[in-house]
């Protein structure tokens, strides 16, 4: 949920909320596919390190909800608005009261829009499972085996998903690439005014 709201809280810029009832959260999500009542949470409320963000005085909020996969079990396109109040009613009780009258620009991403919007396959947003059976050694390998010269870089290869991993990756590919064709500096690799006009 990105939300554009007429007020700047005094909210730090990381929250996490856990469920009261975290295990069964967890289940929710995992096993039974539905949609929590006690959801768990992550509000980000940039503007207090950044407020060129918002207009002064304003402010943006992302609140990110785990939630399960597209599954039978939960229609999105009747959902949605039920679980939006829900989240909201959650959000209230951190301190953000009157959060609702507040919002003058609201976006919601479902798992339905990951898939139909967004083109990400099974709504993987993660890419692989993001677990130990689909982390680091166990993901695709940054020289592709099957084919010479093609490599992988990116959250679905190794070490696996998320922008700190994800330079880590883009770092072994870059040293494979080097050690397989050597070193090509960057003047070397630009065609001359000569060359690109012939
Ligand atoms: C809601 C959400 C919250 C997340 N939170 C976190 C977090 O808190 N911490 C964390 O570490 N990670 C988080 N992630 C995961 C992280 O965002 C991804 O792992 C990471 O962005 C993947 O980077 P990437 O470069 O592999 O792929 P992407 O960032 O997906 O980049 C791929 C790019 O390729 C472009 N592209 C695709 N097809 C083509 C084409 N045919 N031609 C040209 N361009 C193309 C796409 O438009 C895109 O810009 C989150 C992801 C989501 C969805």
């Amino acid at each position: 949920m990105y939300l554009g709201v007429e007020v700047l809280h005094d909210l730090p810029h990381h929250t996490i909320h856990i469920a009261s009832d975290y295990q069964k959260n967890l289940d929710e999500i995992e096993n039974q596919h539905v949609l929590s009542a006690d959801p768990s949470f992550y509000i980000q409320n940039a503007c207090v390190t950044d407020s060129s963000l918002a207009p002064q005085g304003q402010s943006t909020l992302y609140v990110l909800v785990p939630v399960t996969h597209q599954h039978p079990n939960v229609d999105w396109s009747k959902e949605a608005p039920a679980f939006r109040e829900n989240v909201l009613d959650h959000v209230d009780k951190l301190g953000l009261s009157d959060l609702r009258r507040r919002i003058r620009f609201e976006k919601i991403v479902t798992p339905d829009d990951w898939d139909s919007s967004y083109e990400v396959h099974n709504e993987a947003t993660f890419n692989m499972a993001h677990n130990f059976n689909q982390m680091l050694h166990k993901r695709p390998n940054n020289r592709f085996e099957d084919l010479d010269g093609v490599y992988l870089v990116g959250g679905g290869t190794h070490p696996g998903s998320g922008p700190p991993v994800i330079y880590e990756s883009a770092r072994i590919t870059i040293r494979l690439i080097a050690a397989d064709l050597g070193p090509v500096s960057a003047k070397a690799s630009r065609p001359s005014h000569s060359s690109a006009t012939r």
